[in-house]
């Protein structure tokens, strides 16, 4: 397909509408022209001296034949496009299609075109000043619910760690519910985290849940950040964690707790360890040691300090940055059914007896 010519455009149909019209009178203007000139030749023809020159005869002749010619060369170039065949000739196609309903057609189009091309362009802007608002407010609200929670600063720091949810995304190594045992990490590790928080508070110690904090609403069951996410920057909570950074927020606790719920290849493996990072395994303290006997009264099993890689661990890294002792627990492994049925029926003792701990420490 020839593209040298827009045909589907109203500016390039007008044109050739123009042209088609023009054409169309040069082919009866011409012809008539031609056929008067013949007709004063012919009259001094005849009126002449009756000597009919050989010349003048000619030339009678050849605008008579000039007139039918210019007469017919449209018909004539039409039929010899349509006997070869290039009905795909743009220029030819232009001129089939230039008329004025066309026109007017192409006009509607390319101004309806222009218009919804106009409204995206404003939606667009709209969407980003939203995202904008969005991100602003979610700091607002984050610093309030920081501010209310914690005014004086101290106490613990409870991380519901790889609560995700509708950060998965966003973070890449959400685990979703383990169907062989019906849990799923995110959520157990959000519901330990509420069933700590009200275990501290009544032991008389201070308590707040990092994710709560970010989402803004210290009331949230949801909790639907990832603090490991926002503290690498590709959470929709990064500013607000960013933000709370700036202010001391994080470094602000006397503890951290980060909880998570474990997972092997047998899917059999029970029991609680606590981790540090690899090097690090001498900042596993008495603390840790005592929190890690407590829960594991409970779990049945005591698995130790484990020492992970330090990219796995970044909260811990974290907060040793920021001078903030933390305790990071692997409570139970959530894809063993009968352990995590066990841990389940323990839930609340468990918080109350890592409550303690924290109490006894003189938090
Ligand atoms: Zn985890």
């Amino acid at each position: 397909m020839l593209e040298f010519f827009d045909c589907d455009k109203s500016y390039m149909l007008s044109l050739f509408y123009i042209l088609k019209n023009v054409i169309n009178i040069l082919r009866i203007v011409v012809p008539i022209i031609l056929i008067i000139m013949a007709m004063f030749d012919f009259f001094r023809i005849v009126s002449g001296n009756g000597e009919i020159d050989a010349r003048v005869k000619k030339k009678l002749m050849g605008r008579v034949l000039s007139a039918v010619m210019v007469f017919l060369v449209p018909t004539l170039s039409n039929a010899v496009l349509g006997i070869v065949n290039v009905g795909d000739l743009s220029a030819s196609a232009c001129f089939t299609n230039a008329t004025k309903e066309n026109i007017a057609l192409y006009k509607e189009q390319e101004e309806e075109a222009e218009r919804k091309e106009k409204e995206a362009r404003v939606s667009e802007i709209k969407a980003k000043e939203q995202a904008a608002y969005e991100a602003g407010r979610k700091v607002e609200y984050a610093k309030n619910a920081a501010k209310e929670s914690n005014p004086d600063g101290g106490g613990v720091l409870i991380i519901a760690g790889h609560s995700y949810s509708g950060e998965c995304n966003l973070s890449g190594d959400c685990r979703g519910t383990f169907a062989g045992s019906g849990y799923a990490e995110e959520e157990e590790t959000r519901s330990l985290a509420l069933s700590l928080k009200e275990a501290l508070l009544s032991e008389g110690v201070n308590a707040v849940i990092a994710n709560q904090i970010l989402v803004g609403d210290t009331n949230s069951t949801k909790m639907d950040a990832s603090f490991y996410g926002a503290t690498k920057g590709r959470s929709h909570y990064a500013s607000a964690f960013k933000e709370l950074e700036k202010e001391g927020y994080w470094k602000s606790f006397d503890h951290a707790i980060e909880i998570h719920f474990n997972a092997s290849q047998s899917h059999t493996a029970y029991g609680t360890m606590v981790m540090t990072s690899i090097g690090k395994e001498s900042l596993a303290t008495e603390m840790d040691r005592q929190i890690l006997a407590a829960v594991s009264d409970y779990t049945g099993y005591n698995r130790g300090v484990l020492a992970y890689s330090n990219g796995g661990l970044r909260d811990f890294e974290y907060f040793h940055g920021i001078n903030v002792p933390i305790t990071y627990i692997e409570v139970e492994f959530y894809d063993n059914k009968s352990a995590m049925d066990k841990y389940k029926k323990n839930q609340e003792k468990i918080a109350k007896a890592i409550a303690e701990v924290f109490k006894e420490k003189g938090y």
